[in-house]
This record gives structure tokens, sequence and C-alpha cells, in this order.
């Protein structure tokens, strides 16, 4: 039960289980383990499916491969055991007067417990054989004559996730009885909500569990949906007001001092989508309250130079700024990026990751691409000053005056805890978080909804687009040759292979293991090894050699998946790619076609599965980010995207994030007007 769908109840719903007639400790131990505490829970405990107990199909009519309800009485049962007792089935036959149905359970002999001759009983299961009729493992429910029948015969029922030693027929008369005493109890949350649509919500708690048609289902559903999606939406937009009534923004706008010779001197001019959301940023920096904006752009749509201008902004308003990234690999390329465009302004770039504390202004570049520092720009400094790390920079030891902006690069990468408390290292700083996984507009409103969304939607200019190829893992010969050929003019290769667990074995053997059989397929060329396991110093030299294109084959975990910006390479092998999502496939497609040279992203997947080759051919026919992450989001859900659990979101029962948008956007607009409306 989520508080969203809680907290509008009043006291006496919020009362134990306890409260209703029937339930002693035992019973109210077996209704906890289902998560199950209040006479809340127990109303808004969401059936998992319904069955129609109006019409049953009998016996002699069921169909072979067919989810079936029939009901009979059993006219035989026993327990059979073999394999020296080691093994049993436990058979009944029922009986209906058109035909015999055998129902089976295989090793479960105190299934035997529950049934006699005689016994009248309803079964749902899969018929999987007609000769004799046959459903194993079906659910069971036996009719109980002396009871009320009404609740549970004749009419559309409810059938509940269960736990051990309940049984549906008693937790649905429960449920019953718990709407009869308590029903009139279930408050009208917003009573002034204009929905002449839906149902009220006690009437829709009554459908939920009891509907009159199948219809009222879904008419319930979404109503319970809605009220979770405005409780949601309540809560992320009171947060915002607040945050706007007690902060106030620091002045980062800025004079562009900064970034007039920076952006002279970058050799490439912004697109237009760069240009329009950074008059977003500045906006939102020289506005009264902090900045809490959502830059979502693409892989390579250019966010890193959007994230520099943002940076000088606050530079040039005496404001420190600090970057975190995901990865060391990625904290390091941003620093030398950084290093490299904010050396010569005279601007101090420290680095602080779990194997780096350095700076641009001690000289001790790392050892890729080591510029010597420009002392002449050193002697005007400014004194604001930009660090860029991991998650180091959440540490306790390290500490920033004066923080006037907050970017988080791979946003999904992160949760909004740890956002949080790099934030807390400054008094309200502007944020700026950036994610190229591109957010189905469900998730936009939902998972971010606190944030504002800026959208680079266009690509820079002169990049040619990726030819993706889905192949059989019996193509790979094949595919060597293709790169031999690529190799040969000079281009460079990413080879892929999945990492099974974080910091598992199975990683490091399946690219270790594939090191020689890359190195022999393609030699001469020198291939380099990339994984999360490898001292930091080797993992720098390795990543200098291929940006630097002495190594020209980068054999990697998903460790490159985010941020590495290597335009020369231009084929992105992924073996195994079915263990990966879409959106992460497209992430690591986004490591080629960086450059003028053609790219192709080449999707090896295991030679057992079919299925998954269907799935991945999402990507062959399309580059669009977002058409992607709608696939990843049906196929996957919502968790797998973007890691939800991190989110802080509270789960949610009756609404679905990826398919609710309509319902959404309402609770949206209807959150609106009641906040609007508060003091
Ligand atoms: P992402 O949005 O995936 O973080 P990056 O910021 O790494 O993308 O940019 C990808 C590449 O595009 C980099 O090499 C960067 O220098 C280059 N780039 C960014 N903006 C432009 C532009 N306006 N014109 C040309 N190249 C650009
Ligand atoms: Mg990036």
């Amino acid at each position: 039960m989520s508080e969203a769908a809680s907290s509008p109840q009043p006291s006496a719903v919020a009362a134990p289980v306890s409260a209703v007639r029937g339930v002693g400790p035992d019973r109210r131990t077996q209704l906890t383990r289902l998560g199950l505490h209040t006479i809340g829970d127990l109303l808004f405990h969401r059936p998992r499916r319904y069955e129609d107990r109006r019409h049953f199909r009998s016996i002699g009519q069921v169909q072979l491969g067919e989810v079936t309800a029939t009901r009979g009485h059993i006219v035989a049962l026993g327990l059979k055991r073999y394999a020296k007792g080691q093994k049993s089935v436990f058979e009944f036959i029922l009986e209906d007067g058109t035909a015999r149905l055998h129902c089976r359970w295989w090793n479960l002999p105190y299934m035997q417990q529950y049934f006699a001759q005689g016994d009248e009983v309803l079964v749902y299961g899969k018929v999987n054989s007609l000769r004799p009729r046959t459903i194993d493992h079906p659910e069971t429910e036996v009719v109980v004559a002396n009871e009320d029948n009404s609740i549970h015969l004749s009419r559309i029922v409810p059938i509940y996730p269960l736990t051990e030693g309940l049984s549906q027929r008693w937790l649905r008369s429960l449920i019953f009885r718990a709407l009869q005493q308590f029903g009139p109890e279930i408050a009208e949350p917003w009573p002034k909500l204009p929905l002449p649509d839906l149902p009220r919500r006690r009437k829709a708690v009554e459908m939920l569990h009891f509907p009159g048609e199948l219809t009222e289902v879904d008419l319930a559903r979404r109503r319970l949906a809605l009220d979770e999606l405005i409780e949601l939406q309540l809560a992320i937009q009171r947060r915002r007001k607040r945050l706007n009534r007690n902060a106030w923004g620091w002045p980062c706008g800025g004079d562009n001092r900064l970034i007039k010779p920076f952006l002279a001197r970058l050799g490439f001019s912004l697109t237009a989508a760069q240009t329009k959301v950074l008059r977003e940023i500045r906006k939102d920096m020289a506005g009264a309250q902090p900045m809490r904006r959502l830059l979502q752009g693409d892989v390579g749509s250019g966010k890193t130079v959007v994230a520099a201008c943002a940076t000088l902004m606050a530079l040039e308003s005496g404001f420190n700024v600090a970057l975190m990234a995901p990865t060391e690999i990625l904290a390091e390329q941003h620093f030398q990026n950084f290093a490299r465009w904010f050396g010569p302004l005279g601007i101090e770039v420290g680095l602080r990751t779990g194997s780096h504390r350095t700076s641009n202004a001690e000289c001790r570049t790392l050892n890729i691409e080591s510029k010597p520092c420009d002392h002449s720009a050193l002697r005007t400094p400014h004194s604001a000053t930009l660090s860029i790390g991991t998650h180091a920079l959440i540490e306790d030891s390290f500490a920033q005056e004066n923080l006037g902006l907050v970017i988080i690069d791979e946003q999904h990468k992160f949760g909004v805890a740890q956002r949080e408390k790099l934030v807390r290292k400054g008094r309200y700083p502007h944020l700026l978080v950036m994610t190229a996984t591109p957010i189905p507009r469900t998730l936009g409103l939902t998972l971010y909804g606190d944030l504002d969304i800026s959208v680079i939607d266009e690509l820079p200019p002169g990049r040619s687009p990726i030819k993706t190829f889905v192949r059989g893992a019996d193509r790979l010969p094949k595919v060597w040759e293709f790169m031999r050929e690529k190799l040969t003019e000079g281009r460079q290769a990413f080879v892929v292979y999945p990492r099974v667990e974080e910091g598992g074995t199975n990683e490091l053997k399946a690219v270790t293991k594939e090191l020689d059989a890359v190195q022999k397929a393609l030699a001469p060329f020198s291939v380099g090894l990339l994984h999360g396991r490898l001292p930091p110093e080797d993992r720098e030299q390795t990543m200098a050699a291929f940006r630097g294109g002495t190594v020209h084959v980068l054999l990697a975990t998903s460790l490159v998946e985010v941020g590495v910006d290597v335009p020369n390479a231009t084929i992105m092998l992924v073996e195994n790619a079915e263990q990966f999502g879409l959106a992460q496939l497209h992430q690591l497609r986004g490591r080629i076609g960086r450059g003028a040279h053609e790219s192709y992203c080449i999707l090896v997947a295991a030679p057992k599965s079919p299925d998954a080759e269907q799935r991945l051919k999402v990507l062959e026919e399309t580059t669009d980010g977002f058409r992607v992450a709608e696939e990843d989001l049906k196929l996957r859900g919502p968790g797998d995207l973007l890691g939800q659990q991190q989110s802080g979101m509270p789960p949610l029962v009756f609404a679905d994030l990826k398919e609710d948008l309509a319902l959404i956007e309402r609770a949206r607009g209807l959150a609106g007007s009641i906040i609007a409306t508060e003091p």
C-alpha cells in the first residue's frame, strides 16, 4: 500500500487489521506478511485478477491450452508416492455432469489435507491435456456450503495475491467485511475537484473488489491511480514551492567575459539547440530562485559544452562550481577537456576521484594528452574554481565555499539522495543535471517532476548517421573481417562485453578471456583492455593510448557506456547484446558517430536468443533515442530505465508509468489547482 493512496484517509482506516471481526493474532501475522497492516491496506489491496463466476465453462467444453475457470464435485482423490517416496503426485477428479477433469499437483503432498470426496471445488488453470482432461497445479477454491456464498459465487470475484496459510475465500470475506464496516469512512480527498467521468473514491474501492461488471474494474483503477498521481504531483509541486519560497538564487548570470573568449577558441560554433538551452540556463541562473534544471540531449548532442558555458557563467559571477560524473573515466575525461578549455582563461580546475586529487594549477595534468600549463594566463587567476569528480565529491572531506552551481552528468546513474548530498555542500546552489537517456514523458513528469526540462534536440552538424546491424553469433568471422577493413582505413573500434555482475568474477573472465581471441582475430592491430577492476593508472594509460590512436581497438565492459568521446572510433561491436537494455545499447552506440566518418554499430546476439534478436531490431530501425527509450520502457519497465529504486519515488499500486500519460498530465494539472488555493 503506497503512502500516496493512504495519506488522505482518516484515522479509522489507519486502525490495525485486527479491528475487523475475525482477525486474531495468527491471522494478523499472516496479513502482515502480505504487507497488510491497517484497514486502509486491506481496502486498497489490489486484486491480481478477477473471475467471472456468473458463467462457468462446463468441464465438457474446456479447450486444450486454454486458461479456464470451471467447477465440479470431487469424485475421487489420492496421493501417489514414487522414487522411493522422494516424489509424489496428488490428484483429484472433478465431475460436473458433462465430463471429468483431473487436477494434479507434483511434490506438494500436503495438498491432500485441503480436499475431501464430495467437495465442490472451483478450479482455474491451463488445460494441458484433453485425454484425459487435465489441469496441473490449478488455483482452487472449495465451496463451503453453510457460508454466505453470495460473496464468492454468481458474481465477478476478486482473486488476490496471497501468502501461505491464507485462502482466497477467507481474505475475500475479510475484505468484504472491512468494506461494510469501514467503507463509509473512505473520504473524498479533494471534494472540490471536478471528476465527472470517474467514481467517487469510496465507490471506486467497492468497484475494485466487487465490480458489477468488468468495465468497472478499469474505472476504479483509473480513479485510484489518479489519486495516487495527484498525491505524487502534490509532493513534487509542494517541494518546489517550498524551495522557491525559502531559497534565493545566487546571482550567477555572468557577464560574458569568460564565455566570449572560450567560445572564440572552441573551434566550432554552438548549435541552435545548444544556444537555446543556454539561454534557458542563463535565465534561471540570473533569476530569483535556484535553478533546478534537467538537461536532456541524446548521446553526442554536445551537453558538455553547455555545461562548460553554465560553469563559466557562475565563475564570471564569482561563484565556485562542482561537476559530478558517475565513473572515473568520465570524470578524468571531463577534467582533461575542462582543463584544456579553461587553463588559458586562468581558471583552476580540480579533479577529485577515488584515485586522484589534483588540479591543473599544480600543472599535474594526467599522463594523457599532457599539455603544458599556460602560465601567462595563470598570472591573472580568477579566484573561483571548478571541481570535477566522482562520488568522491559527496564525501565529507570535500567542501566548497561559495558553491554557486552544481552539475551532475549522466544523472540517471545517480540516486536522488546523492544528488541532494552534493547540493547540500552549498546553500541552495543552482542545479543542472544532465542525461542522455531520453525520458519518456510519463517519467519526465513524475520521476523528474520537480525539475524544469531543457532539451537539446539536434546533433552538431557533420555527423554521419550510425548504421546498426543485429547479427547472430555465427556471423562473427565476417564481423572481424569487416572491422579489420575499417581499422586498415585508419579508424578505431570498441568491442564491448556485458559485465555480468558488478565486481563479479564473470566480468573479468569475459573480457580478459576474450582479449587473446580478439588480438588474434585483429592482429597486427593493437587491442587495449578496459574494465573496472584495473588500477586507475592502467585505465588512464589505455584510454590515453586509445585517444592518441596507438591503441586501435578498445575491448571493454559497459564501463565505456557513458561519456567517452573519441571521434575517430567508428565501430561499436557489442557481444551478447541481448544482456543489455535497449537504452543502454543506445548509449553504447553513442560512443561512435562522433566524427565525420561513417560509423557502424554491430550487435551480436547469443545463438540461443531469437527473441532477443527480434527485440534488438528496434535499434536497427531507429537512431531516435526517444523511440528506443519508449520501447525499453514497455519491455523492461521504468525501474530498469532510470533506477527507480533510487529515485525516492513512492511505489505506485494503481498507476502505471508505462501507460498512464493522460492520467499523469491530468493529475499534474489538478495538483496545480489544489496548490494554487493553499496558503
Ligand atoms: P554528450 O551530449 O553525449 O555529452 P559531448 O558533450 O561529449 O556529447 O559532445 C560530443 C562531441 O561533439 C564532442 O566531441 C564535442 O566536442 C562535439 N561538439 C559539441 N558541440 C558541438 C558543436 N556545436 N559543433 C560541433 N561539435 C560539437
Ligand atoms: Mg556527456
